[in-house]
């Protein structure tokens, strides 16, 4: 299995290893052809899903990646026998997408034991607070309820279908997470809870966030705490992201070239050129299937469309931190939460190797340094007093030059902004990424539906349904 540049490893006493292993990685290779039907930018799950759809049409499709493997925003590493997921991981049968490609490819789940968390820590400038998940669960749902009750129904009639987009956008699109916050009449505690859980989901301060996306996931998670967190983070595939991308990319049958950032893309006679330091390729249709935070770094002649170009310079503001801590004991089925702007907003103990736990800590904004172990281990101790961490497995997904961010969360105003145009086609070229999915946008499952979505466009573009 090969190493990738991607992520790093410290383990206490060592010094920081950059790169891990990952069935996932590439070697580079020089393209075999100068034309295809469909050149596909980014081999994250839009990107694979993308190029599965094509090139099982027969079409002849190559899938130019800028890192050194496959995943974009999911990436597993393994090591020592175990498997590491360092970006995207959990997954569930309500996102039908992504589900349906695990029945597709015979792949199963695993559970996170935090899903059936019996104890919950609340720290907070007040101190760290036990209690039982069942009652820091109600109080969460009880805050939700009311965080998210915009129209007196509990969002249920405003948010009626959350894959169509929504004509009260406009409206709700302005205000932002705290905003809202400042609104509702609730407890201390309820308070603190649902405001490291907003948090959590915006990896931002909720002044920053938008409560449009927050309405949405509500949606999504039918209309309650219990069943979103459910959907957020319980269920794992158990052979890992990487089993589901290289099955789709095996499925593709397209020429992978990685190590390739492409930098232009070009309307030539005939078709479209993409370009890149090594490369120059020629082909019939163009899916982009690059994060929105990365699009103005790939120049486009003739410009594009003016709302376009104006939807390409601006970035969702999810800029969370997540790392995953191997500590010196076994805390059991635990989950913490903070408030912002303590520097992590949740920690949930994944799973025991070797009968001590597995923790995966989310925080927001960059507030830890993923290289410093002692910092993630004095933040830790905040809500597990005592524990040593051994090890630390982590990617910086803000400052990687290829993702800029994590999971999409739109600010105050920019889903009205740039939704619209970032959903639009400009034949022969197309854009697919779960950054302006309709339905799980954000999302492995989002990425899915908007590869499917843009692959269908190409289909019909080269006149090929039947
Ligand atoms: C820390 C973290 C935790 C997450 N947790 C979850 C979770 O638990 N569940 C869930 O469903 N989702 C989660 N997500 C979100 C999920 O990982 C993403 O929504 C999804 O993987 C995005 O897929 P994509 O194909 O749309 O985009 P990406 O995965 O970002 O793929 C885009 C690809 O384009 C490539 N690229 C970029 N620029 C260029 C260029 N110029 N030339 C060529 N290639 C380029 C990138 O390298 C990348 O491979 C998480 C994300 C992060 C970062």
């Amino acid at each position: 299995m090969k190493k990738t540049s991607d992520g790093h490893n410290i383990k206490r006493g060592f010094p920081l290893d950059q790169g891990l292993t990952s069935p996932a990685a590439f070697d580079h290779r020089a393209p075999a052809h100068a034309d295809y039907d469909a050149v596909v930018v980014g081999a994250g799950f839009a990107g694979l899903t993308a190029a599965r759809e094509l090139g099982s049409r027969g079409l002849r499709v190559a899938i130019v990646e800028a890192r050194d493997r496959i995943g974009g925003r999911t990436f597993l590493a393994e090591q020592e026998g175990q498997k590491y997921e360092i970006g995207g991981t959990w997954i569930h049968w309500g996102q039908p997408y992504v589900w349906s490609e695990l029945q597709r490819y015979g792949l199963g789940i695993s559970e996170s034991v935090s899903g059936t968390a019996d104890t919950i820590s609340l720290l907070t400038d007040a101190g760290l607070e036990s209690d039982t998940a069942e009652a820091m669960g109600k109080d969460l749902e009880t805050a939700l309820q009311l965080f998210c009750d915009i129209d007196g129904t509990g969002g249920r009639m405003m948010f009626a279908n959350p894959h169509a987009p929504s004509d009260v956008a406009g409206h709700l699109d302005q205000s932002s997470l705290a905003d809202r916050l400042a609104e509702i009449n609730i407890s201390g505690r309820q308070r603190s809870l649902l405001q490291a859980f907003i948090t959590m989901n915006a990896a931002t301060d909720p002044a920053k966030g938008g409560m449009y996306d927050q309405l949405r996931w509500w949606a999504l998670g039918e209309y309650s705490a219990d069943s979103l967190l459910k959907r957020l983070g319980r269920y794992k595939i158990a052979q890992g992201t990487s089993a589901l991308a290289l099955a789709l990319l095996r499925d593709s049958k397209a020429e992978l070239l990685v190590g390739e950032p492409v930098t232009e893309i070009t309307s030539v006679a005939g078709g479209i050129r993409v370009k890149g330091k090594n490369i120059s390729l020629n082909s019939k249709t163009v899916v982009v299937a690059v994060p929105m935070n990365v699009l103005s770094d790939i120049k486009f002649t003739p410009g594009l469309p003016a709302e376009r170009q104006s939807a390409h310079r601006e970035n969702h503001v999810c800029a969370g931190t997540k790392f995953i801590a191997s500590i010196d004991r076994n805390v059991g089925a635990w989950v913490g939460f903070a408030p912002y702007p303590n520097p992590l907003t949740m920690v949930i103990a994944d799973r025991e190797i070797d009968g001590k736990s597995l923790l995966v800590g989310f925080g927001p904004d960059d507030k830890i340094d993923l290289n410093n172990i002692e910092q993630i281990e004095k933040e830790l101790r905040k809500f597990l007093p005592g524990i040593n961490v051994t090890n630390v497995l982590a990617h910086d997904w803000s400052n990687d030059p290829y993702a800029k961010g994590g999971w999409t969360w739109f600010e105050p105003g920019q889903t009205t902004r740039v939704l619209a145009a970032l959903q639009t086609s400009t034949p022969p070229l197309f854009f697919a990424n779960t950054d302006w999915a309709s339905g799980w946008r954000g999302f492995i499952d989002g990425a899915i539906e908007d590869g499917i979505r843009g692959a269908r466009d190409v289909i019909d573009f080269l006149h090929l349904r039947a």
